[in-house]
C-alpha cells in the first residue's frame, strides 16, 4: 500500500527526530516495503513567489482557505499506475466518520491512498469536483466529532488503522494480540500493587490456570 500525504507541515511526518509513522510496526513495516509513505510539501506546488497556498475566502468570513490550484497540482504530481485501486481521502471534520470497517475496506480495495491534510478554514469546495472529474474516487473523511487544527493526525491515524490490516504488517504475536477482543482488560506483574498504603489486585482467575473459565470471565 501506497500512501501519498499532501500537507504544508511536512515536518510532522518527517523521520528524523522519530515521526510517529517511522517508529515501532509503522517503521518495520515501510523498512519491510508493506508500506510506502510519501509526503509532499503542498508549497512546493504553489505559482506564489512567496509559495502562499492560501487565500481570503470569497463572501467574507474569518480566516483563510487552501486555494483550489496548488492542491491539484500536487496530486498531477504523483506517479499513478491503475486509478481504480486509487482512493483520494480529504480530511474534513464535515466528513463521515472513519471506523474500522473503513479501514479494512480500504486495505482489500485499494493499493493506493492520498491522503489531503487541510488547514485553516478548510479547502476549496471546488477541489472535491476537479478530483472527481480527473477520474478519481474521493471520500470525504472525519476522524471524530471533534475539530483540529490541521489534517495531518487525521492522516496518521488512517494510515495507522489501514496498515494494521495489510497482511504481514502485524507480527505473529501483534496479530493474535489482534484476535482478542477490544478493550479486554490486561494485567501483568507485580501481581500485588502497593501504592500509599492501598494494595491493587490482578483478578484471582487469571491466576488459576483454567483457560476455559479465564475465557468465560474475560467474554463476560
Ligand atoms: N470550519 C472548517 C471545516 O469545517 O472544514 C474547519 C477546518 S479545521 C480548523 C482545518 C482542517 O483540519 C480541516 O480542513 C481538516 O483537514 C482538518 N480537520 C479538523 N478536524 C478534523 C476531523 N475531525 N477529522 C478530519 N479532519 C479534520
Amino acid at each position: 500500500m501506497r500512501f501519498d500525504i499532501i500537507t504544508i507541515f511536512p515536518k510532522i511526518f518527517s523521520a528524523k527526530g522519530g515521526s510517529y509513522l517511522s517508529e515501532s510496526i509503522l517503521g518495520r513495516a515501510q523498512k519491510n516495503k508493506l508500506i510506502e509513505i510519501k509526503i509532499h510539501n503542498l508549497r512546493d506546488f504553489s505559482k506564489d513567489k512567496h509559495r502562499k497556498v492560501d487565500d481570503r475566502p470569497y463572501g467574507g468570513g474569518p480566516g483563510m482557505v487552501m486555494a483550489i490550484e496548488p492542491i491539484i497540482r500536487a496530486i498531477k504530481s504523483i506517479k499513478i499506475k491503475n486509478k481504480s485501486k486509487i482512493k483520494v481521502i480529504l480530511f474534513t471534520p464535515a466528513g463521515k466518520q472513519f471506523n474500522n470497517k473503513m479501514a479494512i475496506d480500504f486495505s482489500k480495495k485499494y493499493d493506493h491512498l492520498i491522503l489531503i491534510c487541510g488547514r485553516y478554514e478548510g479547502i476549496d469546495a471546488r477541489v472535491k469536483k476537479v478530483i472527481y472529474d480527473l477520474g478519481f474516487k474521493i471520500h470525504e473523511i472525519s476522524i471524530g466529532p471533534y475539530v483540529l487544527t490541521g489534517g495531518e493526525l487525521p492522516a496518521m491515524v488512517l494510515i495507522d488503522a489501514v496498515s494494521r490490516q495489510i497482511p504481514g504488517v502485524l507480527g505473529k504475536l501483534e496479530s493474535l494480540e489482534e484476535k482478542r477482543q477490544l478493550g479486554m482488560l490486561a494485567y501483568t506483574r507485580p501481581e500485588v500493587f502497593k501504592w500509599r498504603g492501598k494494595k491493587y489486585l490482578v483478578p484471582k482467575i487469571l491466576l488459576s490456570g483454567h483457560h476455559k473459565k479465564i475465557e468465560e470471565w474475560r467474554k463476560k
